[in-house]
């Protein structure tokens, strides 16, 4: 079927007094309805920034620059500031971080979820008093029906962010951008909120872009994943084989075990180096000067996604496979 999400060839751009700083450059991914991506990386290779894009909510001076974004077929990286609005609260929902920059302090979880769910279904107050009832209960707050009445700053962390997710579900969106939803909680409680989103997404059948440096929440939660390396993709593919058959090898290096939930790696296992600034990205292949499998053309020519096993990589390692059977772009 068609794809619910679609990113093509999407660049975003900071335009600085020295010039433009390219922060995303080439991103191409789909994600198919009910479908969990996980988006990975290093900080700063651009994961929160595609997610920022996708609900145009990038931060001025950013902007995209090339691409399309399109829901459902329909363009949407183009819209009004209103009719984005629109599609922010009615089609994607969002989750960040910090589960207090979702909420509204001065109000009771129960007014922002039966304003949301009013403003988005055609329910009187009391059934949507009951609905919210019922989205706090299934996300596990225990006395739904006293607990609605009360303020986010009386909850805990894990419980604000069960709140959260039940507000982001109330619309019932068809896509989810969950931005680090669990890296601001107790490692203790990570997982039971990781598994509920997983549950409750799943049956709403809400797709979600899950961002995450986490290797572990991607294992247990996505579908797909795509690895991301300064500003651009670098892999690609079904989640069991982008962990047990890395193609690229900066995923080879991020996989130097199989990850464990909770378990967090700012840095490569395997790898010297670090990842480059934006504004001192390596021409060719952005990451020529750490790799081991390094050729000359990785320093001239940028390498596209190509076909890799059962994934896709950015890496001429791939090249003439990718070549013979046709899928080279
Ligand atoms: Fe390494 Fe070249 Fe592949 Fe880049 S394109 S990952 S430098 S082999
Ligand atoms: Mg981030």
């Amino acid at each position: 079927g068609r794809p619910l999400l679609e990113v093509i060839d999407l660049r975003v751009e900071f335009p600085n007094r020295r010039g433009t700083l390219t922060a995303l450059d080439g991103i191409s991914f789909t994600i198919a309805p009910g479908e969990v991506l996980g988006v990975v990386g290093e900080s700063g290779a651009g994961k929160s920034l595609t997610g920022a894009a996708i609900i145009g909510l990038l931060e001025p001076p950013g902007r995209i620059a090339a691409g399309e974004i399109r829901l459902q077929g329909l363009r949407i990286d183009n819209l009004p500031p209103g009719e984005m609005r629109k599609v922010r609260g009615r089609e994607i929902g969002a989750i960040f971080q910090d589960p207090l920059t979702s909420l509204n302090p001065l109000y009771t979880v129960g007014r922002q979820l039966i304003e949301t769910i009013q403003a988005h279904l055609n329910l009187g107050r009391s059934s949507a008093r009951e609905r919210a009832i019922e989205l706090l209960r299934s996300t596990g707050i225990p006395a739904p029906d006293e607990r609605i009445d009360h303020y986010p700053h009386q909850f805990s962390g894990g419980m604000r962010q069960r709140v959260v997710i039940a507000l982001a579900l109330a619309a019932e969106p068809k896509l989810l951008i969950a931005d680090e939803p669990t890296t601001a909680l107790d490692v203790s409680i990570q997982a039971q909120i990781i598994a509920l989103l997983r549950d409750l997404c799943h049956r709403h059948g809400t797709a979600v872009m899950l961002v995450t440096h986490d290797m572990g929440v991607i294992a247990e939660t996505a579908d797909r994943v795509a690895v991301m390396y300064a500003g651009r993709i670098a892999e690609l593919g079904p989640v069991t084989e982008v962990i047990h058959r890395p193609q690229h090898p900066y995923t080879v290096g991020l996989m130097g075990s199989i990850p464990t939930l909770g378990e967090t790696r700012e840095r490569l296992a395997q790898i010297d180096g670090s990842m480059p600034r934006l504004d001192a990205i390596p021409s060719g292949c952005a990451f020529n000067p750490r790799c081991p499998e390094a050729m000359p053309i990785c320093r001239s020519e940028r390498p596209p996604l190509m076909a890799a096993g059962s994934s896709q990589a950015a890496c001429w390692l791939h090249a003439s496979a990718s070549a013979d059977t046709g899928a080279r772009r």
